[in-house]
């Protein structure tokens, strides 16, 4: 049974991470909080163990595509465990957790600018691998190989400092009936319906309206909860991506969304 620093785990494991092994286990263990078994605060170095569920399928063209699930008990709870489950390729089942939130940059000159942020990640974490070579994170490598920048800081005032431009052929869009779309290549990344009738949607939008791009925070390990986005695991674990994306559409939508939240609120 492999140990690494004071984790035990699975040593089938190796066969799905390769290199990235120690990273992924040691980062599992820094993010668990309690244990999954008994529900006890863990104490930092104590023995435990790395439970791993994984999803294996395969896409039509043969890249296969992972995903991983982990918990961690104390060692006295459970010893390590690693299931693998086989199931059928289905592109539309990715499940993506997202914040949209508006931040303030204050300039030099001291003006005050406003930028719109789509924050998102998957849960579980989507992996995948191309003709038996490296494992790779769909949400780090392929953002940054079309422009997307690593974030070092968790600071928001460093990442706004820090975000440039991705390649020309990534682009937003949003549809007349608030669908917004996230392409890389051609290839939707992430998308979303957008509700003209909420009065948050329509803030957003028009501030989007306004900057005529988006701020995309991605990557693995964010924590996308009902109160709030934490980014401190991804800036720590060099899983946090970012970049600024033009966008498209979205003058039509975000006036009629208006109107229509001026009226609710009449
Ligand atoms: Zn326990």
């Amino acid at each position: 049974m492999p140990t690494t620093r004071n984790v035990a785990w699975d040593g089938r494991l190796q066969a799905f991470k390769g290199r990235d092994i120690t990273h992924y286990v040691t980062t599992a263990a820094d993010l668990a909080k309690t244990c999954a078994s008994c529900r006890a605060p863990l104490e930092t170095d104590e023995p435990v163990s790395l439970l791993v569920e994984i999803t294996q399928s395969w896409a039509p063209d043969g890249t296969e595509y992972l995903t991983f699930t982990d918990a961690v008990c104390h060692r006295r709870c459970s010893g390590p465990v690693l299931t693998v489950r086989q199931t059928p390729w289905e592109p539309d089942t990715l499940s993506p957790v997202a914040a949209r939130v508006l931040l303030t940059q204050k300039s030099k000159s001291g003006r005050t600018r406003v930028v719109p942020v789509l924050a998102f990640t998957f849960v579980p974490v989507l992996s995948f691998r191309e003709d038996g070579g490296e494992l790779t994170s769909a949400l780090v490598a392929l953002p940054l190989a079309r422009g997307f920048q690593l974030a070092v800081s968790h600071d928001y005032a460093a990442i706004l400092e820090q975000a440039a431009e991705a390649d020309a052929n990534c682009r937003i869009t949003v549809a007349p009936e608030g669908l917004l779309r996230l392409r890389l290549d051609g290839e939707i990344l992430y998308r979303e319906q957008l509700h003209p009738g909420s009065a948050d949607d329509a803030e957003w939008l028009q501030a989007v309206a306004r900057a005529g791009h988006i701020l995309v925070i991605s990557g693995d390990n964010l924590n996308i909860t009902e109160t709030g986005l934490d980014i401190h695991a991804a800036a720590q674990h060099g899983t946090l991506v970012i970049g600024t994306v033009p966008v498209s559409g979205v003058g039509s939508f975000a006036s009629a969304a208006q109107h229509r939240a001026q009226r609710h609120a009449r």
